[in-house]
């Protein structure tokens, strides 16, 4: 069958075997319609599916591949690690380099823990804020994601400032009551959660800039009074940085915000691809885990030899003068080329960047909370995706996901993907 589309025949392979065919449910194409591409392999800014089609990347294995895939320090670092063995449950000098190169960069951090997945260390980071304050109530908001760890896994509740609801099966009710879901960038909702909860707020935890309902920026003042308010009331203040962390800046959100949280959350890019995340915050909270303290975190794989070589290899490259200059240029000549191309053909648009990430919207001006987010028009943005998909260029396959340019990306690739959007704003009708 030398026509049979193969990506077609992956996926009903990978159904028969695998829950929905994937392993991570955004990957199915659930919310565009349409066959995932199943990638084969990936080089500098574009990968190759089944079907050995090419397509300019813009999700970089959703944020790590800053560098683009393959870069060639960050694959000789591995391979040379791989032959020195693949784990050893045991503690390495690797570990504490990496320790010391993230330190280095985020000031708020004293003491760092590596774990495995970013999930794994929001899980843990809350933990530890609880651990640390004897207290239980936490505080998150609407449309920011920390990994799918049960007390996290949330959506508001019906009233102001109320305890939330599970959004997933599986999650009891008594797991998430202690969690407050309040509305991004909503200050007069903070201030009464505070007002009503305040000595029992263990942490509040955030996305400063959300990349996990496209692209929505904590206004100055908001982020300003979620400081005050934690340090007020002797809550901790996390940023969960897993994917903003050495993705909009160097020092992160915190950097861009010039706000300092207690407790800083990272993955993606640290681990350059390979399963790697952290937690970390001032040594007297950090000094509460285990072995020191009484909580307890672990991990069989943590701070393994070969995804510590990756992670470290990939922050020498980013930490190069120059490097996020270069990125946020190149991010911000994207998005003003896609405002232009929308703008010259009468759709709908606006869109903003902070270093290699960046988020658009088919509306005239840029939302800041979740249910905004929510109000763009689902069909309008599918057929973008397929149009830029069927053109060569990948984007997140749903409308509430950032995206990402990495080193990697010429200026041709980001002219063909404008161009590509052109055709597709000329082609469908302004409504
Ligand atoms: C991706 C992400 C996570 C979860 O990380 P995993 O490695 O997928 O478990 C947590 N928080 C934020 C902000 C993320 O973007």
């Amino acid at each position: 069958m030398p026509n049979a589309d193969q990506n077609d025949i992956l996926f009903e392979r990978a159904r028969a075997v695998i829950p929905g065919g994937v392993n991570s449910p955004v990957r199915a194409f659930k919310a565009v319609g349409g066959t995932p591409r199943f990638i084969r392999r990936a080089e500098g800014a574009y990968f190759w599916d089944a079907n050995d089609k090419r397509y300019i990347d813009y999700i970089g294995s959703w944020g790590p591949m800053i560098l683009g895939h393959g870069h060639p320090a960050v694959v000789e670092a591995v391979q040379k690690a791989v032959l020195e063995g693949f784990s050893y449950g045991a503690p390495t000098e690797r570990e504490i380099e990496l320790a010391e190169a993230i330190l280095a960069l985020v000031p708020s951090m004293e003491m760092v823990r590596l774990v495995s997945s970013g999930t794994e260390a929001a899980m843990s980071a809350l933990r530890l804020a609880r651990g640390a304050t004897g207290r239980k109530h936490i505080i998150k908001f609407e449309g920011c994601y920390h990994g799918h760890a049960d007390a996290l896994l949330v959506k508001a509740g019906s009233g102001l400032a109320t305890f939330g609801h599970p959004t997933s099966a599986g999650v009891p009710p008594e797991v998430t009551q202690h969690t407050l879901v309040l509305e991004y960038n909503n200050i007069a909702q903070l201030e009464e959660a505070f007002a009503l909860h305040g000595n029992d707020i263990a942490c509040l935890m955030i996305e400063a800039i959300a990349g996990n309902m496209n692209f929505v920026r904590a206004t100055p003042e908001f982020a300003a009074r979620c400081r005050a308010l934690c340090t007020q009331h002797g809550a901790l203040l996390v940023f969960d940085e897993v994917m903003t962390g050495f993705r909009v800046g160097l020092h992160g959100a915190q950097g861009v915000l010039g706000i300092t949280p207690d407790l800083t959350v990272l993955g993606k890019v640290i681990g350059g691809g390979m399963p790697l995340a952290a937690f970390g915050g001032p040594r007297a909270i950090m000094e509460q885990l285990a072995p020191l303290g009484p909580v307890y975190q672990a991990g069989t794989l943590s701070g393994n030899p070969v995804a510590t070589a990756c992670g470290l290899a990939t922050l020498k490259e980013i930490a190069r003068p120059g490097f996020y200059e270069a990125l946020s240029k190149k991010t911000r000549s994207l998005v003003d080329g896609l405002k232009a191309a929308a703008a010259a053909e009468g759709q709908p648009f606006d869109a903003d960047s902070e270093g290699g990430m960046f988020g658009f919207f088919l509306m005239n001006e840029l939302p800041q909370n979740y249910a905004k987010v929510m109000t763009t028009d689902n069909a309008k943005f599918n057929a973008l995706f397929h149009g830029l998909l069927d053109r060569g260029v990948y984007i997140a396959p749903a409308l509430y996901e950032a995206g990402f340019v990495s080193a990697a990306h010429s200026d041709e690739d980001i002219a063909a993907t404008i161009e590509a959007a052109r055709q597709i704003f000329k082609a469908s009708q302004p409504r």
